[in-house]
């Protein structure tokens, strides 16, 4: 098997833009610094990096004649609402669980940004009062049961879509995107910089670049301070989707990197160089990131560039995986 023998329904327009950041690579000065940007790769409610996912999985949902997506998340999850999204798009209905993931007392969490579009786009949405957890959740499988005893064909997507068999391909096409794209623009990425947090997007990124055998590091930045379970989530995954798309050998451990000091203390809770992170992007770049993900991959990337960590010579790749809605939730911190 290659990637190429996996269905993939699409959801995206296309390859995904890549782009410099002439003044955030001055400011820094060091490596030149580009985004590839998954936050603008769809035209289904604001896109990202679940969407992605999504195409190789919504095949599967079809085939087995689904009518229900059901899935899991936070208040501000991306994945729920990306997940709302696709339902629409195919006629499908969606069953949303959404948990208190962040103790971030803001009044409007449950009601604004993604929240909100979800309920716009018709999906059913069941508010829970547990805490943080990448894993399988009983409220999850609770909403499963739902729908089969109310007659329907429930498809279950996991958190972040990542704890799916088909989790990983999304971003393991990616990573052969970006060698294309790399020979369109006569440019080499030797440094990936990705926000990991469910695992999938890191991984299928890793498993999609083995295969290539270039001198490239695809660091992942933990974004939910939980690096143990996250660095052994990533390698189960990418192990997993290498042996799918048939890379014909074991993925060496130095090929599995997760870099944590950025996360803070909680998932979802910013800290300065987060904050630091988005008005950098924002007031050099127009390119916003949110405080849940993409400003602790950013923060993660200024440090390393500043550093030198990533040396001067490099062109690093950051990848921008969407999220901009959940600010909304956090308008307090910008006032
Ligand atoms: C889900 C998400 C991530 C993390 O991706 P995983 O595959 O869960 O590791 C990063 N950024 C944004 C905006 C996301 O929605």
């Amino acid at each position: 098997m290659a990637i190429t023998d996996f269905e993939r329904y699409p959801l995206t327009f296309g390859p995904s833009p890549i782009h410099e950041l002439p003044r955030l690579s001055e400011h820094l000065g060091g490596a030149k610094i580009w985004a590839k940007r998954e936050d603008v790769n769809s035209g289904l409610a604001f896109g990202g990096n679940k969407t992605r996912k999504l195409e190789y999985i919504v095949p599967d949902a079809i085939a087995q004649g689904a009518d229900t997506l059901v899935s899991i998340g936070g208040y501000q999850s991306n994945h729920t609402r990306q997940v709302a999204a696709v339902a629409a798009k195919l006629g499908m209905k969606a069953r949303l669980v959404q948990e208190n993931w962040v103790d971030w007392a803001d009044p409007l969490s449950d009601r604004v940004g993604n929240i909100l579009l979800s309920r716009i786009m018709g999906a059913e949405v069941t508010l829970d009062n547990a805490g943080f957890d990448i894993g399988i959740r009983s409220s999850w499988e609770q909403a499963i049961a739902e729908v089969e005893e109310a007659g329907g064909k429930p498809y279950a997507i996991p958190a972040g879509a990542s704890e799916h068999h088909l989790g990983g391909l999304g971003f393991a096409n990616w990573a052969y995107e970006v060698e294309q794209q790399e020979k369109d623009l006569g440019v080499f990425f030797d440094t990936i910089i990705v926000c990991t947090v469910t695992g999938s997007t890191h991984a299928g990124m890793i498993a999609g670049f083995a295969g290539q055998d270039k001198p490239r590091r695809v660091i992942g930045i933990d974004a939910s301070a939980t690096i143990e379970k996250t660095r052994a989530q990533v390698a189960r995954i990418a192990r997993h989707t290498a042996e799918l798309i048939g890379l014909g050998r074991e993925l060496r451990d130095d090929e599995i990197t997760v870099l944590e000091g950025w996360a803070g203390d909680y998932y979802g809770i910013p800290v300065e160089s987060t904050m630091e992170a988005i008005r950098l992007s924002g007031s050099l770049e127009a390119m916003i990131i949110d405080l849940v993900y993409e400003g602790k991959s950013m923060a993660g990337l200024i440090d390393l560039v500043k550093s030198k960590d990533i040396p001067e010579t490099s062109n690093v790749l950051y990848a921008h995986l969407g999220g901009q809605l959940a600010l909304n939730a956090y308008s307090g911190l910008f006032r």
